[in-house]
């Protein structure tokens, strides 16, 4: 039923467009890589009409004109990228660059992990034909253990965040188990899923492992409650699996704040040019500052024990792609030295470190993403999907690097080419 729904769609797509006879847009003799199995399409004419790919054929062989055409040729087309776990910036003003920075890495869509009730004003705003902005979808003012809060308060809480159309809430803590059921039931009886933080703290609220995973829970991030308790491993790895509970891991966020980088490297990674001199300084100040005051032998003692956990991290993430948990991939670029769109392809590298191939984590950025939102739209490259991928020098399945050079955007009914890409990153460059 679903195919002939599916096939019916694309007749639809292509009986109404051959009365048009233009494509807006035709990709020609390109190889695609559609992201919904390992493997690599070569020689294709891709034709997008209205923001929506209408057909896909053998390079030459179809009769549609297009007013403009994409040279795909030498070149490799696959999904936009997506970030699992961003913090949008504080003041609206922030937003444009915010945005252009993903855009500039492929990366259109974002999900939005520390909410404010004001972020549903801005995706109405920013998310609309004549804006180009990521795709933003949004989790509510995050719950924590530091709030009293009552059942009424709950209810209007889930309330406010189903009524504004808010895609999850977030949830840090919760004072303890009872008041968790009683949330998670809410959540339940208004369809919302609940995403963050593995509820297991040094406090003491320790909710069993049965209620977690049979709640409304449906990505955790941090791998929480996966690293450092190694004896509940493996029966939360099942869990995760027999729930279909998504896991965003954000490795970099802790090798930066585990302070396992070398200090003249980092300023010098890609992206650091948009961030101003004197932040740049007080980052390396306030690190060189921790470091002499910790002391050299404290330092190293330090470093060891976070180079092993971050080694256990690595390990955890490759258990779970081989057991095909679902992953979700974010940098958590909230700290210092990391760069939103950026850092994107530094988490990849992580991923890579861990043992992933190119493939898997190629789909924690894309159909992962859209599976996630339950969004077929996009995150596969197919006819009637939208028209949202990115234009690459060389194979990504064989080189990852080919992400941080990036030909062009399709996404939003556009096309940014290398140009277009250029005059954005010319806006916001500092130095
Ligand atoms: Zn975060």
């Amino acid at each position: 039923m679903r195919n002939f729904l599916k096939l019916s769609l694309v007749l639809i797509c292509q009986i109404a467009f051959s009365q048009k006879e233009t494509a807006d847009y035709v990709v020609k003799n390109v190889s695609i890589i559609p992201m919904n199995k390992e493997t690599i399409i070569k020689n294709q004419d891709v034709f997008i009409v209205n923001g929506k790919i209408i057909s896909i054929t053998k390079s030459g062989r179809s009769r549609i004109k297009a007013k403009e055409i994409i040279d795909g040729e030498d070149k490799y087309i696959m999904p936009s990228l997506a970030d699992a776990h961003v913090h949008l910036p504080e003041e609206e003003k922030d937003l444009k660059r915010f945005f252009d920075l993903n855009l500039m890495n492929g990366v259109t869509k974002l999900r939005s992990m520390r909410g404010t009730w004001e972020h549903k004003k801005w995706r109405d705003k920013y998310n609309s034909k004549e804006i180009m902005a990521p795709k933003l979808y949004l989790s509510s003012p995050p719950i924590s253990r530091n709030y009293d809060i009552t059942e009424e308060q709950m209810m209007a809480y889930v309330k406010t965040a189903k009524g504004d159309e808010f895609d999850i809430v977030k949830m840090m803590s919760i004072k303890n188990q009872d008041l968790f059921i009683k949330f998670d039931s809410i959540c339940k009886s208004y369809d919302m899923k609940i995403a963050g933080h593995f509820i297991s703290n040094p406090k003491g609220i320790v909710i069993e492992d049965e209620i977690i995973f049979k709640s409304s829970f449906n990505s955790i991030e941090h791998l929480g409650g996966l690293v450092g308790e190694p004896k509940k491993l493996e029966s939360r790895v099942k869990a995760l699996k027999e729930n279909n509970i998504y896991v965003c891991p954000t490795l970099l966020w802790y090798q930066i704040a585990y302070g396992l980088f070398n200090l003249d490297d980092i300023v010098k990674i890609p992206g650091m040019e948009f961030y101003d001199e004197k932040t740049k300084e007080e980052w390396v100040e306030k690190t060189k500052l921790y470091r002499e005051k910790t002391g050299k032998e404290a330092i190293e003692k330090e470093l060891a024990f976070y180079g092993k956990e971050m080694e256990e991290r690595l390990m955890v993430l490759k258990q779970l792609d081989a057991v095909g948990i679902k992953l979700l991939l974010s940098p958590d670029s909230s700290s210092k030295y990391t760069i939103p769109g950026f850092s994107v392809f530094t988490e990849m590298q992580l991923y890579k470190k861990a043992g992933l191939s190119n493939y898997a984590i190629l789909k924690a950025a894309t159909v992962n993403f859209a599976d996630y939102f339950n969004d077929a739209t996009y995150g596969i490259i197919e006819e009637g999907k939208s028209a949202d991928f990115i234009l690459l020098n060389e194979n990504p399945l064989k080189n990852l690097n080919t992400l941080q050079n990036i030909e062009g955007v399709f996404y939003n009914y556009q096309f940014l080419n290398k140009t277009d890409l250029e005059r954005i990153r010319k806006e916001h460059v500092l130095n």
